[in-house]
């Protein structure tokens, strides 16, 4: 447990690191071109001696009093430069963690706390690794940094992973692989794919797990991190072995050990050694297991002697794996403290497929020595891990094939949701365009009628205009020869009917002929104007005046009898008589008026001539007077 976990506090820290020119003096431009290379994974460091060259160049392009930056330059140390005394490292993260310039930078404070619980895990310390990391979490959402998010939560699900809790692993790892991918980090979706191929490995879904260090291994590993190539050729060592490929298995831990060893990276090399051991053990080859073991021992000694403190990260394992070869090979009396301190350990770290298979190795010791009854009790203890084991892998299959059920239907309804979305956009849209064309349509046809409309209202008014023109005498405006004539028709017709009584009067302008040769034609122009406006004034509406010639007029009255036309005609004797001409200031017009009631059944021209006959006697008596016939 303490194994994967420290491989992938490690590996959390590989890709923060990278090479880059620098100048001599510090450049705050260049530092932040460092770091931001670093934040989006353009960078990557292979190894610790490269990290600490890289913090080198940062160190040389700090600015001074600069805190925030040299905060940032200081996670990369603490991330890195602590692995071998975690309890050091939890010393330093403490430092910014309690600093308060740094209480609002929630993305910083995610990273050190993720650091500290790097330590922690460092220190086997699971359940302060865990509340230091959901902090972190919290924090990361907090702030919305993408990457920090994506690291707390890869650490996490490898918390989860290495209590056997894989799907929550693997719910985690979804999630971090979208935070990476959004970021386009690929360092970052790299090693996510990378865990989720572990967490597969893990279940028993050994496809799968091969499935996603192809992807890796194909897509996204860079030619020069052979770190990477190491660790994806060790899980899939790991599934091989799993699948009974131990020749397979075998073949590629030579080759990560190998890799690890030209890196420098003593104390991995010597970890997958162990390995080895594992797959030899699976081959029973038991013998020659310990003779690796004896190569292990041989070199932790020797690293003992540079650094007292130093102890092998999957340590455990080799003493159940030595205990193992020692049982199996007769060896009872030194296998037996080694089982006993891998038990030790094994509880510390709560791993039980390691305990399942200490507790099936001891049982299978004890009775090769004979002592059943307490190979019985280590049998039953296995049993119950074995069976705690299973049900809890089937809780977490059935949890993942949930969950990815789950996503499959959020997934389709979003995808239902956004086809929705769209079908009723272009719905709208479709809706709108036809609106607009509605509404130019009605326009348009607003337009025509208004035109139509306006068209026909000056075609009557033009009608209207030649009809009057047709029926007014252009001179005096009054009704024309035809028209009066017409009114004269219609007014017998409708007395006809009504037995209504009805006169008609014909005016004639007395010596006009003076007139127009004394003022000028013009001048009896405007006598003729002013003498039917007077006439005109004094009529009732119903009574009709019409220009019947040149200086005669024509006046049909409607609904009366001679007695009363006599009257209205000594009025319009008397109105015109008493006109004045402020040209013409000794200018007197007088009008001769012949009178008559018109016979039920005469036709106009008898009337008219009766009228006129009457008018010739008022000439006749010496005009300026009505004569009724
Ligand atoms: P009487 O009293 O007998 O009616 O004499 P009169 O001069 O009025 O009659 P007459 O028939 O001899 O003359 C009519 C004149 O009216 C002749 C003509 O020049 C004039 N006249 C007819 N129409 C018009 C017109 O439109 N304008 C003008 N200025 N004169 C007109
Ligand atoms: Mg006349
Ligand atoms: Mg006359």
């Amino acid at each position: 447990m303490k194994a994967a976990v420290r491989r992938v506090g490690r590996r959390l820290t590989l890709f923060i690191f990278g090479f880059l020119s620098y100048g001599a003096c510090a450049d705050v431009q260049r530092f932040d071109a460092l770091i931001a290379q670093l934040d989006k994974g353009d960078v990557v460091l292979y190894d610790r001696v490269s990290a600490e060259l890289f913090l080198k160049k940062l160190q040389q392009q700090l600015p001074p009093d600069d805190f925030v930056r040299e905060s940032r330059m200081e996670l990369e140390r603490c991330l890195w430069l602590f692995s071998d005394k975690p309890e050091q490292g939890i010393i330093f993260a403490d430092r910014y963690i309690n600093d308060p310039r740094l209480a609002n930078n929630y993305s910083y404070l995610s990273q050190y706390l993720q650091c500290r619980a790097l330590h922690r895990s460092y220190q086997g310390s699971l359940t302060g690794q865990t509340a230091d990391l959901q902090q972190a979490i919290a924090l990361a959402n907090k702030g919305e940094d993408k990457k920090s998010q994506a690291q707390a939560l890869l650490q996490m699900a490898e918390v989860h992973s290495t209590r056997g809790q894989h799907a929550d692993a693997l719910m985690l790892l979804f999630r971090a692989y979208e935070f990476y991918s959004k970021i386009g980090h690929i360092a970052g979706i790299n090693l996510t794919l990378e865990s989720i191929a572990t967490a597969y490995r893990r279940m028993g879904e050994f496809d799968k797990a091969l499935e996603y260090l192809s992807v890796s291994e194909r897509d996204y590993a860079q030619p020069n991190d052979k770190s990477r190539t190491a660790y994806i050729l060790q899980q899939k060592a790991f599934v091989y072995a799993e699948l009974g490929n131990t020749a397979g298995a075998r073949q590629l831990l030579i080759e990560v050990h190998q890799i690890y060893s030209g890196l420098g990276e003593q104390s991995y090399a010597l970890g997958v050694l162990v390995d080895r051991m594992w797959v030899i053990n699976l081959e029973q080859k038991y013998a020659e297991s310990l003779e690796l073991a004896g190569k292990i021992d041989a070199q932790i000694a020797a690293f003992r002697q540079q650094n007292p403190d130093f102890s092998l990260y999957n340590e455990e394992l080799f003493f159940l794996l030595k205990a193992e070869a020692l049982a199996e090979t007769g060896q009872h009396a030194s296998a037996a403290p080694l089982f006993e301190k891998a038990e030790v350990l094994l509880k510390q770290e709560d791993n039980p497929r390691y305990m399942l298979r200490l507790q099936r190795a001891w049982a299978r010791a004890q009775a090769k020595n004979n002592q059943f009854e307490s190979a019985y009790q280590h049998l039953t203890l296995a049993e119950s891990i074995e069976e705690q084991l299973n049900s809890q892998l089937k809780q977490q299959r059935e949890a993942l094939l949930r969950y990815q059920f789950d996503s499959e239907l959020q997934s389709r309804k979003n995808d239902q949701l956004v086809a929705e979305n769209l079908l009723s956009e272009q719905q709208v849209a479709t809706l709108e365009s036809a609106q607009r064309w509605q509404y130019i349509a009605i326009a348009l046809f607003v337009v025509l009628a208004l035109i139509a409309l306006l068209y026909a209202i000056s075609q009557i008014k033009r009608n209207r205009r030649l009809q009057l023109l047709a029926m007014t005498d252009e001179l005096t405006q009054v009704a024309n020869r035809r028209s009066i004539l017409l009114y004269a028709e219609q007014t017998r017709y409708q007395a006809l009917n009504e037995h209504n009584n009805w006169s008609l009067l014909l005016v004639d302008i007395d010596h006009f002929k003076q007139c127009n040769d004394t003022y000028g034609h013009e001048a009896g122009d405007d006598v003729l104007v002013a003498v039917a406006q007077a006439m005109q004034s004094v009529l009732r509406h119903v009574d009709k005046l019409g220009r019947s010639g040149g200086e005669e007029f024509l006046l049909v009255l409607p609904d009366t009898n001679a007695h009363s036309a006599h009257e209205v005609a000594e009025r319009l004797r008397l109105a015109v008589a008493e006109l004045t001409y402020a040209t013409y200031p000794n200018l007197q017009i007088t009008i001769s008026i012949g009178v008559t009631q018109a016979g039920r059944q005469e036709e106009i021209k008898e009337v008219i001539s009766r009228a006129d006959a009457a008018l010739y006697q008022a000439k006749a008596a010496g005009r300026n007077r009505v004569v009724l016939s």
